[in-house]
């Protein structure tokens, strides 16, 4: 057998799992080989050209804060920046870009070529070598092989891929890429439970056959707000995306031809994502909607591809073609590749450990859609910590764990390796019980500290970050420290507190109508506060109040995590709680708080409720025993 150079690291996958997971494991200094199907596709995007958005955005920012490449590549290459939920508070803001598929691609290749102790190797890989429980090397399809010390697979879509188009199917690991299926038979002689997921695309479009003009427009925000800390501004061209939807006509046919779909007619068995819904599904699912909403999205600025956003589907082609010619904008467009359904293997994640290191082997770590996720960003954080660990665990270090109090990441690998999953998982704020402190905007304070430590921060980035903490702690101490005199709140309408009580203008901030210029004119030394640290200023000063409360209802669900739930507790007539919830307790019948917050899907709101619904209860139950 031929045996190339060992490594400390071998990562098998260059999706977005992969990449962060090699770029981490390499920051950290450990000797780390990127092993991909194709070097030239290292980095490409599967699905839809846009990274961020609501919950994933957050995600985004943290793996920028621990030096991530993923919010980097995304300022390089996004050609539609957006704040989604901008009229909402700060918390639950998502940011998003539309991104130049080539561009981002290319960026991600640069950043993996740019990093020292990375090396990217091509090839197959098709088993794993272990001894005595532990990892020593990846046997790759041609028969090479590479020693190494810990292994992160991230394999994608590709575990025993099948694509579906109507009823033709053939394995596929994504449109005109090979499955893999030497590490599916790995995983299951080592005894990993496998499970079958599903997720679909759309099919893509030429833009020069769409009729721009006869359909809106989505512009970018004019003042696009970089991902990354290292990015001062975005300097590519912005454009807009059209805006259509789907006809009386587009539901006929979908309808007529429902069972020609592989979801409906029996080809197709596993669950997909519930919160990226097939158009099919979106029709059968909720079929009194007229209407469906499609973003056209250009894949580039110098590519006439054209991807419509809300129309996946596996129908055949000439249903595809059919139904995209009823929607206005698209009667004469040309469709240039289908869009299909794909099925694949994922591993049940309650399998892994918080680190990601699997509970059976020993220094093999699974990370991205392999572990039953869905999205880039999923899989970008995942493959951070598994990069992280993989090199901690190489130059024999402890394991580094994230926690749901300071990190979506945490969230989201708390929330795998508990519960596990039943279908595609993304993120979403309401999944983060902390989400008012764990705010897009404060990513680098919550995380970079950490990455100082764990030694996986750039030079320059650590630079930056303390010259910006500095200026920012003189600032909030100032705004701490000076308190205005009767008259300044006169001056500013603001009347004094009947008590005699004074308040700083740090307290004064926290009404989210108060802003900081309207000091500055009545306290001119505040116009010393440099204007990129003003805004982070105003929303720490407005959520001060709240993380206090926060942080007392987290410290009272904890102390009520034991309380018992009746095997009668009526979960159909509570009002808030959604149908599905309803639905998983009232089969599930948790016997304790702590037990339904393991459900699948269960949200801290909805924990909320039912606890408040059993305390409602048991005064009752008081009152009428008195
Ligand atoms: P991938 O990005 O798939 O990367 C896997 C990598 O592993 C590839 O580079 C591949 O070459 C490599 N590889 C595989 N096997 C081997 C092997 N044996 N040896 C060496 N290298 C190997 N996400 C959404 O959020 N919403 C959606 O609607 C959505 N729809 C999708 C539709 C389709 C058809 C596909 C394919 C994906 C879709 N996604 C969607 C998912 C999104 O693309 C993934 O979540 C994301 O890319 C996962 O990242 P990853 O790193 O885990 O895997």
């Amino acid at each position: 057998m031929d045996q190339l150079s060992a490594f400390d690291v071998v990562v098998i996958g260059g999706g977005h799992a992969g990449c962060e997971a090699a770029a981490a494991s390499a920051r950290l200094g450990a000797n780390t080989a990127l092993l991909s199907l194709s070097a030239d596709k290292i980095g490409v995007m599967s699905c839809n050209p846009a990274i961020g958005g609501l919950g994933k955005g957050h995600l985004v920012r943290e793996v920028d804060a621990l030096d991530g490449l993923m919010g980097r590549v995304a300022d390089q290459a996004g050609i539609q920046f957006r704040m989604l939920n901008r009229k909402k508070g700060p918390a639950v803001r998502g940011p998003r870009t539309q991104a130049d598929r080539k561009l981002y691609r290319q960026g991600v290749q640069r950043a993996l070529n740019d990093q020292s102790s990375l090396f990217i190797v091509e090839g197959e890989a098709d088993d794993v070598l272990v001894a005595d429980g532990h990892v020593t090397g990846v046997v790759l399809a041609d028969g090479r092989t590479i020693r190494c010390r810990a292994v992160v697979l991230t394999t994608g879509t590709f575990l025993r891929g099948v694509i579906h188009i109507g009823d033709r199917q053939f394995a596929a690991g994504r449109m005109n890429e090979q499955p893999s299926l030497g590490l599916s038979k790995t995983l299951s002689r080592f005894g990993f439970k496998l499970g079958r997921l599903k997720t679909g695309t759309p099919a893509r479009l030429d833009g020069r056959t769409i009729d721009w003009a006869s359909i809106d427009r989505q512009e970018a925000d004019a003042d696009p707000v970089p991902f990354s800390f290292m990015t001062d501004r975005i300097t590519i061209r912005q454009i807009a995306c059209g805006v259509t939807r789907t006809t009386k006509q587009t539901h006929d046919i979908i309808e007529t031809n429902i069972k020609r779909s592989a979801m409906y007619s029996g080809n197709i068995s596993s669950v997909g994502p519930r919160y990226c819904p097939s158009v099919e599904d979106k029709i059968v699912r909720f079929a009194d909607r007229e209407s469906h909403q499609i973003f056209l999205e250009p894949e580039g600025l110098d590519d006439h591809t054209v991807y419509p956003n809300g129309i996946s589907t596996s129908l055949p082609e000439d249903v595809q073609a059919a139904f995209i010619a009823t929607i206005p904008g698209l009667e004469k467009a040309k469709i240039l590749q289908p869009g299909y359904a794909i099925e694949y293997d994922h591993i049940d994640p309650r399998e892994l450990h918080q680190t990601l290191e699997t509970k059976r082997l020993c220094g093999l770590f699974l990370a991205g859609q392999i572990n039953g996720t869905t999205g880039y960003e999923e899989a970008a954080a995942q493959g951070l910590v598994a990069g992280l660990n993989a090199a901690r665990t190489s130059g024999g270090a402890d394991g580094v764990t994230f926690s749901r109090a300071n990190s979506y990441i945490g969230v989201l690998i708390d929330d795998l390796t508990t519960r596990g999953v039943s279908e595609p998982y993304r993120m979403f704020t309401s999944r983060a019980e902390f989400r008012l402190s764990l705010r897009a905007d404060n990513a680098d304070v919550r995380l970079t500290p950490t990455g100082l430590n764990l030694g996986c921060i750039s030079s320059e980035r650590q630079h930056r970050f303390e010259q910006w903490m500095n200026r920012l702690n003189e600032a909030r101490e100032l705004l701490k420290r000076t308190v205005p005199s009767r008259s300044e709140l006169e001056a500013l309408s603001i009347s004094p507190r009947r008590d005699g009580a004074q308040k700083s203008v740090f307290d004064l901030l926290s009404h989210p109508e108060t802003k900081l210029e309207a000091f500055e004119k009545a306290i001119p030394s505040l116009a010393a506060i440099p204007g990129e640290l003003r805004e982070t200023l105003e929303i720490e000063a407005v959520y001060s109040v709240y993380l206090e409360r926060q942080a007392s209802s987290a410290s009272q669900l904890r102390r009520e995590e034991e309380r018992a739930i009746p095997a009668d507790f009526d979960y159909a007539s509570l009002p808030g709680l959604s149908n599905e919830l309803k639905r998983k307790l009232s089969l599930s019948r948790p016997l304790s708080i702590a037990h339904a917050s393991k459900i699948e899907g269960m949200t801290p709101a909805a924990i909320a409720l039912i606890l408040s619904k059993l305390k409602r209860r048991a005064t009752v139950e008081e009152a009428l025993s008195a």
